[in-house]
């Protein structure tokens, strides 16, 4: 299968090139050049989340020099669980999609694109570098996934005291072969040098650069799996197909939910929960699309005024009418996260993330009849040990810290502090 472009200005490429450039060269996203179709009965064969992901992505990747490994990528990346619990009493479920080393869903796809970035690279004279501005989760997930692979540098800059202790022990707990930069200046300081460095001359001569980010299309299709795994789970026993909450911010966990659906897995609705950044629910309610800058909330991985996926919903959905067909979606403030997490709480006993919050909250204004075309699965995007400097005012109680994260926060870290200039990165790497 080939890959084209959002924008149309750039030739279409195979699965492998389209995970190593992450962008294409006129600037748009890659996005399959045509659709698979499943059905449930493609899928009884497969007893484990990693063998659904290696049959849906399959047709993807037919042809392609990643073709022959994809067994052994997807039983890498998707060596952890992602279990469906009914919450008691509340009438829906939870997809946990926190049980992977760095505890967000992030890791699914960044593991996904190690495995196959690694493989991609077995016979390369040259490291690759891997080049993250972030401002919190997605640094961790990267780093985790290509910690000790051979072959493979990654240098992660962060915003110094802009992250928080607990972000900040997810990004420079590593070694080895991932180093951690501390930039004196904000988040768009951090890009702005990956950016630079990714077109400096100097940097090019001495490696193969690459950014791993999320709009790579390596990092989004692994991501459709833990959706079809969900839905044929809930349909094998004649049930209805499930309807999703989602929350969301660049739109790339959502949009592998789309996707999911479009190539015939059993999904019903398909509703994204924002927080204050709206641009996405302001132009489902028939505004123009205008992105805007990013407003900080406490559901800080949510904080995008400009989501990229967009370009890929609308190359699906070129229309508004069949965009709004296809999915809704609804706002959340702070004074909502924080009231949804300590209401919640007290009726169940469970403690949400603030991201996993919004899409609690949606469920909690929904009309009985809308919710009893279920069933009804929120997505539990980060562990809540991961915010506990929120979360644990909120509920009034410690966070239980799940092992992974226990064993990451005993690990010794180390940074590198970085003054945010071109020359000083040169220097550093
Ligand atoms: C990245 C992230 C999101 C937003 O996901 P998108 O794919 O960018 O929409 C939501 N919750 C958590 C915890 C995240 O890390």
């Amino acid at each position: 299968m080939q890959f084209a472009s959002t924008r149309g200005g750039s030739p279409a490429v195979p699965f492998s090139t389209a995970l190593l450039d992450g962008l294409a060269p006129d600037g748009g996203l890659y996005v399959p050049c045509e659709w698979p179709r499943f059905a449930p009965a493609d899928f009884t064969a497969c007893t484990s989340l990693a063998e659904i992901a290696r049959a849906l992505i399959a047709p993807f990747a037919a042809g392609d020099a990643l073709a022959g490994a994809l067994g052994d990528i997807t039983a890498d990346a998707f060596s952890f669980p992602a279990p469906i619990v009914p919450l008691a009493g509340a009438g829906y479920s939870v997809l946990e999609l926190f049980h992977g080393p760095t505890a967000a869903f992030k890791d699914f796809g960044a593991r996904f694109l190690a495995a196959s970035m690694a493989r991609l690279r077995t016979n390369a004279t040259r490291p690759l570098e891997i080049l993250v501005a972030t401002s919190g989760d997605t640094g961790g997930a990267v780093a985790a996934a290509f910690h000790r692979r051979p072959g493979v540098r990654v240098a992660v800059l962060y915003p110094k005291g802009l992250v928080s202790p607990t972000q900040e022990q997810q990004l420079t707990c590593w070694g080895d072969n991932v180093q951690a930069f501390a930039v004196r200046g904000s988040f768009d300081d951090c890009q702005r040098l990956v950016k630079a460095a990714f077109v400096d001359p100097a940097l090019r001569a001495r490696y193969d650069l690459s950014s791993a980010n999320s709009i790579n299309l390596g990092r989004l299709l692994p991501q459709a799996a833990y959706y079809a795994a969900t839905s044929l789970a809930l349909t094998r026993a004649g049930g209805e197909a499930p309807s999703f909450v989602i929350p969301s911010g660049n739109l790339g966990n959502a949009l592998a939910c789309v996707w999911a659906r479009h190539v015939g897995l059993p999904i019903g609705e398909i509703v994204l929960a924002h927080n204050a950044n709206r641009a996405v629910p302001d132009y489902l309610d028939g505004k123009p699309w205008q992105p805007r800058r990013s407003i900080a909330t406490l559901a800080s991985a949510m904080d995008v005024g400009d989501p990229s996926n967009m370009e890929r919903m609308l190359a699906l959905f070129p229309e508004r009418t069949r965009l709004q067909a296809a999915v809704s979606a609804a706002v959340v403030d702070d004074d909502a996260i924080r009231r949804r997490i300590a209401e919640d709480h007290a009726a169940y006993g469970t403690i949400w993330c603030p991201h996993t919050a919004t899409a609690a909250e949606v469920m909690a204004r929904m009309g009985a009849e809308r919710r009893a075309r279920g069933p009804w699965v929120i997505v539990a995007t980060a562990h809540p040990a991961k915010f506990r400097e929120i979360v644990e005012p909120l509920i009034g109680r410690p966070v239980p810290v799940p092992d992974t994260l226990a064993r990451l926060y005993e690990m010794p870290s180390t940074s590198v502090p970085l003054e945010p200039r071109l020359d000083a990165l040169r220097a550093a790497l």
